[in-house]
């Protein structure tokens, strides 16, 4: 699934091309992935509208449009977006939902899993994405702080890993990068998330962050399907150190990289670098 550092490079790659764009129709091949409003109502706000900008809140790409209106998409597994100058052609595999641009120029939403989720949503309806108006604070942003990340795993019975899935306490986090995180951090992604000492918590914030920002370094993480808005692959799965690595060495000490399942997501883990213990002392 894409992740932050992946929809962020999406939006950037759209970005120049679509800035001031105005969408003049909009076909949809796959009418179920409108969330909402119904899909004709999503059709007839979206149409004539200008892109103002492109935003991103977690994994939620955001085009800010006339009149206050955003259109959201949320790529899930195996969404993409493509922006096809007219010259292209527009047979592309998959393809779900096509936004029209006047000049010619198109916006096309591809998705195999047909997973992926469109709103076109007034300001007072960002309620109709409980995803998004429920999210917590993303990594790099100004409201992610180590006191939050402190407050957010004290008293927390669960585990680590699943914790750092739930978009309700951090926006944007995926498997790949939490994976890779809590190798950085040499932590064990069974750890009961209120076990780690203050050591412990602040090792794994910087490397969240380092994570991430590495990620949109590199353009992202291409393991599936995933590619930018003009169809270049991410590069930043080269140097993963355990993300999909199961049977190869760790790293760091040489040891075989295991996975295990933790809260129903496959995990990736050295089991010498990242041991499941509570050091007695508190660091
Ligand atoms: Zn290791």
């Amino acid at each position: 699934m894409p992740e932050l550092p992946e929809v962020e490079t999406v939006r950037r790659s759209l970005k120049p091309h679509l800035m001031g764009a105005q969408i003049s129709s909009v076909e949809l091949y796959l009418p179920r992935l409108v969330k909402w409003p119904q899909p004709s109502i999503f059709i007839k706000r979206l149409k004539g509208k200008k892109i103002q900008d492109i935003c991103r809140t977690g994994k939620y790409l955001r085009f800010l449009l006339d009149d206050n209106m955003e259109l959201v998409i949320h790529l899930k597994m195996t969404g993409q977006l493509f922006y096809i100058d007219k010259r292209a052609s527009s047979s592309f595999p998959y393809t779900r939902a096509v936004f029209h641009l006047r000049g010619g120029a198109a916006l096309l939403f591809g998705d195999a899993r047909t997973l992926g989720a469109l709103y076109a949503v007034g300001p007072k309806e960002m309620h109709r994405i409980p995803g998004l108006s429920a999210m917590g604070p993303e990594p790099l942003s100004e409201m992610f702080t180590l006191s939050y990340f402190r407050k957010l795993l004290a008293d927390r019975r669960g585990k680590i890993k699943s914790l750092l899935l739930n978009q309700r306490y951090i926006g944007g986090l995926g498997n790949i990068y939490a994976d890779e995180a809590l190798f950085a951090a040499k932590l064990h992604p069974e750890r009961a998330a209120a076990s780690l000492s203050s050591k412990e918590t602040k090792r794994l914030f910087d490397a969240i962050n380092t994570v991430i920002r590495a990620g949109i370094a590199d353009g992202g993480t291409t393991v599936r399907n995933y590619r930018d808005g003009e169809g270049r692959s991410g590069s930043h799965q080269d140097k993963l150190q355990v993300y999909q690595r199961t049977g190869c060495r760790c790293p760091r000490c040489g040891a075989t990289i295991r996975r295990i399942v933790v809260g129903g997501r496959g995990s990736h883990f050295c089991p010498q670098c990242q041991k499941n213990r509570v050091k007695h002392r508190k660091e």
